[in-house]
């Protein structure tokens, strides 16, 4: 079985982050979405909503799941035998990053592998904050999520 893990906060989840999770849900076998618990930054919705938001948006797949997670990223994957870790990336700026976190997490854990897809196009400037940023200002914001978390994110801004 091939079992990849697609962390991230998405806080909201994004076409960009769907777009990533469709491609490469067909890569592996298993695809484990994980909300990562980051107290480092202040987030919008809580990791029970985004898990919840994701798991319903993600019901039409068999092979992917969507679970939380508050440790290191490596132990999640040792926990469900997943050897590799998929990362979204848009520009040059997002590289440098992802570069020190896939070395630091193969030297922790030499089994596990990091996963870099570009991001489609059409998505390349997306990212939640933006969404958060324009939803704030009553913006449309139907490019940037699906239909069915609109509600849910513009009632959570506006308070
Ligand atoms: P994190 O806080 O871990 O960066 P995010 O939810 O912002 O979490 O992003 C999770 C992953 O999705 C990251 O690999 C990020 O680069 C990728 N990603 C975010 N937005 C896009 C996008 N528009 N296109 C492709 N990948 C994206």
């Amino acid at each position: 079985m091939k079992r990849a893990i697609y962390p991230g906060s998405f806080d909201p989840v994004t076409f960009g982050h769907l777009d990533i999770i469709e491609r490469s849900s067909k890569l592996v076998d298993e695809l484990y979405v994980a909300v990562l618990v980051n107290s480092a930054k202040k987030s919008l919705f809580s990791i029970d909503e985004r898990v919840k938001m994701l798991s319903e948006l993600l019901s039409g797949y068999d092979n992917i799941k969507v679970e939380s997670f508050g440790g290191l990223l490596v132990d999640f994957a040792k926990e469900k035998d997943a050897k590799f870790i998929v990362r979204g990336l848009r520009a040059v700026t997002d590289f440098e990053y992802e570069l020190q976190i896939s070395q630091m997490n193969r030297t922790i854990y030499s089994e596990i592998d990091t996963l870099f897809l570009t991001t489609s196009l059409e998505y390349a400037y997306l990212s939640s904050s933006i969404v958060k940023e324009v939803a704030s200002y009553g913006g449309d914001i139907s490019h940037f999520v699906p239909e069915s978390i609109i509600p849910l994110i513009l009632e959570r801004v506006r308070r």
